[in-house]
Parts: structure tokens; sequence; C-alpha cells
């Protein structure tokens, strides 16, 4: 199917972006990737009158690493994240989730705040991020404000992003020494996106006992959850394969999911716990062994 028409806006710059959102807000969309909207435009499930495309901005490409925070620019494509040197080193559970992202088109074309704003409930980064307490900054004509992963994904397809308001950066938390992230997911057969996944943040001290941890499952309910019951359950105790498959069966704990044609519902509440167990083990495995020099 055709789009229905539209306007085609392409900014030279961040401020122009942020002027044309300003002047024309609900009545237009924003394309990065174009990986997740263009389709919904020829779906006719998004027609907006006017399409700004800031994918040409390279102010808003790139990843830094500054003192204890990772930036990522927001149009930073799947396919460099998952090549990063830096990425990899610091931060392996979040160059994995990259990695995972549909097949190679997708990660050349696909942006980061594409994935995060568009908040598909199969996508993989919204899932990691939460884990790893990333922080998103979100800017308007007005001004700046960050919005923790925690509060900004509100439902299927449906994030805190007001509609004058672009997303510019993504803000990690660098783990300290003896940190391990990964992320694990069930990737649906057809389209690559998840049907359930798990994402792991965790600190081992030095007599190899869980410091501290962070879990988040995807695919549920339509927006990333902390498995909250999992994270107590890892708190304090030695990473043993038994005690992480206590805690990573209750992953699912107080959590509702919805099934569909592919999987029901029961059956995505067991997977979670899987996958939650397999990333729980792959960045327990790398906790300790993190090169930060
Ligand atoms: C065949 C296929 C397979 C895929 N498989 C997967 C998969 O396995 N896992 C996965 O996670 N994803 C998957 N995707 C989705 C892919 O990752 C998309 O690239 C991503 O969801 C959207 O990024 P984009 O840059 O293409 O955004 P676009 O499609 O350009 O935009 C998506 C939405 O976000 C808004 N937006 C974009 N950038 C910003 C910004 N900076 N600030 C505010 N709003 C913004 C747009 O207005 C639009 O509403 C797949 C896509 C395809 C086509």
């Amino acid at each position: 199917m055709y789009p229905a028409s539209f306007r085609y806006l392409r900014p030279r710059s961040l401020a122009e972006a942020l002027e044309f959102l300003t002047r024309h807000g609900e009545e237009a969309k924003l394309l990065a990737g174009g990986h997740s909207l263009l389709p919904a435009m020829k779906l006719r499930l998004a027609s907006p009158r006017y399409l700004i495309d800031i994918g040409g901005l390279r102010e808003l490409r790139g990843i830094d690493t500054s003192p204890g925070e990772m930036v990522i620019g927001a149009l930073t494509l799947h396919a460099e994240i998952a090549a990063s040197d830096s990425v990899r080193r610091l931060l392996p559970g979040l160059a994995e989730a990259a990695s995972v992202i549909g097949d190679l088109q997708v990660r050349n074309r696909g942006t980061i705040g594409g994935s995060v704003a568009h908040a598909d409930p199969g996508a993989d980064f919204p899932v990691i991020l939460t884990a790893l307490s990333a922080a998103f900054v979100l800017q308007s004509s007005s001004g700046k404000r960050r919005v923790a992963a925690d509060g900004f994904f509100r439902d299927f397809f449906t994030t805190a992003l007001a509609p004058d308001e672009i997303l510019t950066e993504i803000r990690i938390p660098l783990p300290p020494r003896g940190a391990g992230t990964a992320y694990a997911k069930l990737g649906h057969p057809a389209s690559g996106y998840a049907v359930v996944s798990a994402g792991a943040w965790l600190i081992v001290d030095s007599a190899g006992n869980c410091e501290s941890a962070r879990v988040a499952v995807g695919g549920l309910d339509g927006i990333p959850r902390r498995a909250a019951a999992t994270e107590a359950a890892l708190q304090g105790r030695p990473l043993t394969a038994e005690n992480i498959a206590a805690a990573a069966a209750r992953a699912a704990d107080g959590a509702k999911a919805e099934g569909d044609t592919y999987a029901s519902a029961e059956y995505k509440l067991h997977v979670a716990t899987v996958f939650a167990r397999r990333a729980i083990e792959a960045a327990a495995g790398r906790a300790g062994r993190q090169d930060r020099a």
C-alpha cells in the first residue's frame, strides 16, 4: 500500500528540527531510520501531514564515553552499537542486544533513538536499557529533560515523549569493576522481534557474592518490566548455578502476559524465567572480567 500524502521536511540542524516540530506538533512525525515508521505509514497506521527527516543530523550520532557515563546519540545505528569497541568492552549486554536486532539491513538503517521512541513491545533496546539504568534526554524548543528508562515506557508503543520533543541522547551509567551485563532473547522465527527477552546487570564483590542486580524482562505485557523478586533473590548471594536458577524462576512473579497467535500468555511467562536465567548466567560469567584500563 502507498502512504497517504505528506510534506517532507529536512532540517539542517537540531534547532531547525525542533522549530519544525513546534510549528507542526501533532501533525508531524520524525523520520530516523524509517524501519518502523515507513511500514506503519504504508499500512496507514500512521498518516502524518509532515515528515521531519532528522536522519542526516550528524550531531545526534555517535558514542562517547565520558567519566562514569556512556552517551549514545539517538541517531546511532544498531550496527554501530553492535560493532563499537567501547560498547563491547564496557557494556557487552548492549552490544549483544544490538547485534540480534532484525537482520543486517535493519541494523544498518535502524537507530537506537527510533527503537526507544517507537517502543515496540518486541524491541530489544528498551529491555537492555532498562536493565542498564539508562536515561533518555528529551529536548524541545523550551529545554531539555532527562527521563529514566524505568518511567519512560508507558504502554504498547507509548512513551513519555511529548509531541514537541526529540529524543537526543541515551545516557548509560558505566558499571564499576566487577560488573557484568548480558542480554538474551527468544526471537520470533519470522520477524526476529523478541517474543520474550531479558537483560541483566550484576555487580559481584571480591568474595563472589552478588552485590547488586538489575534484571529486566520484555515481551510480556507491552513494556519492559524489572524482575524485582529475581533481583532480591540474587542480592548478597553467591552466583552459583542453583542460586541463579532459583532467582530466575521468579522473573515473572506478579507479571501479566498478553498471549498472541504465536505464544500463549502462559508460555511467555515460563519462557521469561528461562531467558532471565540465561542473561543472568552470562552476566555473572562476565562479572569481574571487565577490562576498564
Ligand atoms: C524486518 C524488520 C525486522 C526488525 N526486527 C527487529 C528486532 O528483531 N528487534 C528490534 O528491536 N527491532 C526490530 N525492528 C525494528 C528496527 O529496530 C527499527 O529500526 C526501530 O524500531 C526504529 O528505528 P528507526 O530509526 O528505523 O525509526 P523510525 O522508523 O524512523 O521511527 C520510529 C518512530 O520513532 C520516532 N522517532 C524516531 N527517532 C526519534 C527521536 N530521535 N526522537 C523522537 N522520536 C523519534 C518516529 O517519529 C517514529 O514514530 C525490525 C524492523 C524491520 C523492518
